[in-house]
């Protein structure tokens, strides 16, 4: 399953940028505009690690940062802060409040991306990243490629992203809502029949060894990735 990050940051432009280089980068992403829209949207991505904006309306990024480390659901979730405040002293008060790592603005994407995999690397060190394999079908997410019994077959960044989330979700319906909820992310507007869009791209890519059948439709509801015919 593609790893979720919520981006908690007030300027639209600087969200749409995250997010657009996350999206490039294999990353589902979540988008939360203050405190309560980030609540909301960590109750409905379950993000692997939040992105978070210094300076915020309302309840300020480091006091948000306290009351995620204080509750059951993200007190084991990275927090990357984004801050344009370097001195050392604002520093050490948000590593106080709990945040893995930090990055001022303005940053390089290239940098943010490497800091998100360095603290994702050590916050699940081992089977997050774990190739998946289903009847010969090899989904590897560290290098990002799909095999058949060793030959490469070749899957679209959005076909990949959906082949993992069903790869690490067999024998489940999904709706096309939900799929473009864990696939695309809860802030993407596209239409349902999108969905259908890339699943006939991944059974296409799926093809030329027989494993499109592993992705199955099931009539009035969605989708399933199943091993059972
Ligand atoms: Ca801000």
């Amino acid at each position: 399953m593609s790893k979720t990050i919520l981006i908690v940051e007030d300027e639209p432009a600087i969200r749409e940028m995250v997010e657009s280089a996350l999206n490039s980068a294999g990353f589902a992403t979540a988008l939360a505009g203050d405190a309560s829209e980030a609540d909301a949207a960590i109750r409905t991505a379950s993000p692997h690690l939040i992105l978070l904006d210094w300076m915020l309306p309302g309840v300020g990024g480091v006091e948000f940062a306290r009351r995620l480390r204080r509750s059951e659901a993200t007190r084991e979730t990275p927090i990357i802060m984004l801050t344009a405040r370097c001195e050392e002293g604002e520093r050490l008060q948000a590593f106080e409040a709990g945040i893995d790592d930090y990055v001022a603005k303005p940053f390089s994407v290239r940098e943010l991306l490497a800091r998100i995999k360095a603290v994702l690397r050590r916050s699940s060190a081992s089977d997050a990243d774990a190739p998946i394999e289903v009847e010969g079908l090899r989904l590897d997410p560290a290098s990002h490629r799909v095999s058949s019994r060793g030959r490469p077959l070749k899957v679209g960044p959005t076909e990949f992203r959906m082949l993992q989330f069903f790869m690490g979700n067999q024998e489940r319906v999904f709706t096309r809502s939900q799929l473009l909820d864990r696939v695309w992310g809860s802030h993407v507007y596209v239409e349902e029949r999108t969905v259908d869009v890339h699943i006939r791209r991944l059974r296409k890519a799926l093809m030329p060894y027989g494993h499109d059948r592993l992705v199955q439709t099931v009539h009035g509801t969605g989708y399933r990735f199943s091993r059972e015919p």
